[in-house]
C-alpha cells in the first residue's frame, strides 16, 4: 500500500484537485491520502493556513473574526460547489468561526485547512475521514507522542476502504489541538506511512523533487534521482525546502522510501529518498544547499587549549540564554560558535556577550552577522580525493574569502561560512565546479 500526501499548491483549486483524484484513482494502491490546506492558486495568493493565522490575530485584537473568516469561507464554498459536491461548507465554516471565538491559541485556527481539506477530498474520492486530532497525540509538554501515535494510526493497516486524514496537527492530553511547524504535513504523511507499513510514501508536491541546488540563483540545475535520507536531512536543514526535514525520522524506523512526486507533471519519476544509496550511481556531490542570516561568535584566549572547561562553560552560557547552536570551529587558542540570527531576536546581545566574558574571561570576543553557510552533501565525498580542493579553487576563483569551515565526521558533508554578500557568486561557483 501507498500513502500519498498532497501539498498546498495540490489543494488550492478545483482543477488540482481533479488532478489528485487522478492519481488517486491511477494506482489501486493509493489507499492513504494525507491532505495540506489549500496553498496559493498563483504567485500573490494567499494560503488559507496564513488567513486562518490572520483569523485568530483578527479574532484577538477586535473580538471577531469575521473579515478573514468571509474570505475562507468564499474559498471552500466555491471549491466545493466547483467540485460538484454535496457538503454545507456554511456548517463546517460556522462551527470553526464559533471555536476561534473561544480558543486561546492559533493553533485550533491555523489546523482548520487542512480539517475542511481532508472533508473535501474525502468526499471527492468517496474515501473515509479520520480525524488527525484522533491518532496524532502530542504529551503533556507539548512534545509528540511518536509511540503512543503509532499504536493509533495501526489500526488503520489493511483497511479495505480508503482513507483521507489531515495533515499539520493532533490534539494534547486536554483534547486541544496543536499543530506541528509550518510545513508539518510531510511529517503528518511520514507518521502515517510508518503505522501502516507503506511500501512507499509519496510527498505530491510542485515540483519534480529535488535539484541539486537553487534554481533561483544557478539555471537549470540537474535533478536528483535518488538521496539517503541522511542526505536529504542535511540539505533540507540548510535550506532546500522541497520537504519538511522531520518527515524522515518516522520512515527510516521502518526502511520505507519517500518519493516525491509532481501532481502537475506526474508521469515524471520524481526523487526517491532511500535508507542507503549504495549501488545507484552517484555523483561525488548530491546537493548544494545554504541560508543567510547566521551569527558567529568569535573567542580568543591565550592557552585556551589547556583550560579544561572551557568550551563547555561557553556553551553552558548559550544553553541558558535558550540559544541553540548549529557550528562550533575551534582553534588552538581560539573558538567560534556559529548561531542562527532568528535565535537571537529579541535577546540582549550585551548581556549574553557579558555572561561569556564572566564565565571565561577571554581576551576578546567579538559578534558578527550576516554570515551565509552553505553546505555541500553526497556520500560521495567519503574517500574520494580533490572534493576540497576543487570546492574551495572554485571560491578562490569567484574571489570569495572563506570564513568558516566545517566537515561532519561521516565525510557527508563539508559547510562553509562566507558572507551574505557573496553567497549568490558561491552557489554558482561550486555548482559549476561540480557539474560543468
Ligand atoms: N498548511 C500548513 C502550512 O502552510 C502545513 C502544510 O501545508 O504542511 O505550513
Amino acid at each position: 500500500m501507498k500513502v500519498c500526501k498532497f501539498g498546498g499548491t495540490s489543494m488550492a483549486s478545483a482543477q488540482s484537485i481533479l488532478n489528485v483524484k487522478n492519481i488517486i484513482e491511477g494506482d489501486p494502491e493509493r489507499k492513504y491520502v494525507i491532505v495540506s490546506a489549500p496553498g496559493k492558486r498563483f504567485s500573490s495568493d494567499i494560503k488559507i493556513t496564513d488567513m486562518l493565522y490572520g483569523a485568530y490575530e483578527e479574532k484577538v485584537e477586535t473580538g471577531s473574526c469575521r473579515y478573514k473568516m468571509a474570505i475562507i469561507r468564499e474559498r471552500f464554498v466555491e471549491l466545493a460547489k466547483e467540485l460538484n459536491l454535496d457538503i454545507d461548507m456554511n456548517k463546517y465554516i460556522d462551527e470553526v468561526e464559533e471555536n476561534i471565538l473561544t480558543s486561546t491559541s492559533p493553533d485550533y485556527a491555523a489546523s482548520r485547512g487542512e480539517y475542511l481539506s481532508a472533508i473535501i477530498m474525502s468526499a471527492v474520492l468517496g474515501y473515509d475521514f479520520v480525524d488527525a486530532g484522533d491518532i496524532i497525540k502530542f504529551k503533556h509538554d507539548g512534545t509528540f507522542d511518536s509511540e503512543l501515535t503509532n499504536d493509533l494510526v495501526k489500526k488503520y493497516k489493511g483497511a479495505s476502504k480508503g482513507i483521507v486524514f489531515p495533515g499539520f496537527y493532533g490534539r494534547m492530553p486536554d483534547k486541544t489541538i496543536k499543530t506541528f511547524t509550518r510545513g508539518g504535513s510531510d511529517f503528518t504523511g511520514a507518521i502515517i506511512a510508518r503505522g501502516v507499513g507503506a511500501k512507499v510514501y509519496e510527498n505530491w508536491t510542485d515540483v519534480n523533487g529535488f535539484l541539486v541546488t537553487d534554481p533561483r540563483l544557478v539555471d537549470n540545475p540537474r535533478h536528483i534521482e535518488v538521496l539517503s535520507y541522511e542526505e536529504l536531512r542535511e540539505l533540507s536543514y540548510m535550506g532546500a525546502g522541497v520537504l519538511h526535514p522531520d518527515s524522515i525520522f518516522p520512515v527510516q524506523i521502518d526502511k520505507i522510501p519517500i518519493n516525491i512526486r509532481n501532481t502537475f507533471e506526474p508521469s515524471h519519476k520524481g526523487t526517491f529518498i532511500l535508507h542507503s544509496t549504495q549501488g545507484y550511481n552517484i555523483p561525488r556531490v548530491t546537493g548544494i544547499a545554504g541560508r543567510k542570516g547566521n551569527t558567529t561568535i568569535s573567542l580568543k584566549k591565550a592557552m585556551m587549549n589547556s583550560e579544561i572547561g572551557f568550551c563547555r562553560k561557553v556553551l553552558s552560557v548559550l544553553e541558558r540564554n535558550g540559544l541553540s547552536v548549529e557550528h562550533v570551529p575551534t582553534g588552538i587558542d581560539t573558538m567560534s560558535i556559529v548561531l542562527s540570527e532568528k535565535g537571537f531576536k529579541g535577546l540582549d546581545e550585551h548581556k549574553l556577550v557579558n555572561d561569556i566574558r564572566g564565565a571565561v574571561n577571554p581576551d576578546s570576543i567579538e559578534v558578527t552577522h550576516s554570515l551565509a553557510l552553505i553546505a555541500v552533501v553526497g556520500h560521495g565525498m567519503a574517500n574520494s580525493r580533490g572534493i576540497a580542493a576543487t570546492l574551495f579553487t572554485a571560491l578562490y576563483k569567484a574571489g570569495v574569502n572563506v570564513r568558516m569551515i566545517d566537515q561532519g565526521s561521516s565525510e557527508l558533508n563539508i559547510i562553509v561560512g562566507v558572507e551574505e554578500k557573496d553567497y549568490n557568486a558561491s552557489i554558482k561557483a561550486i555548482y559549476n565546479a561540480f557539474f560543468n
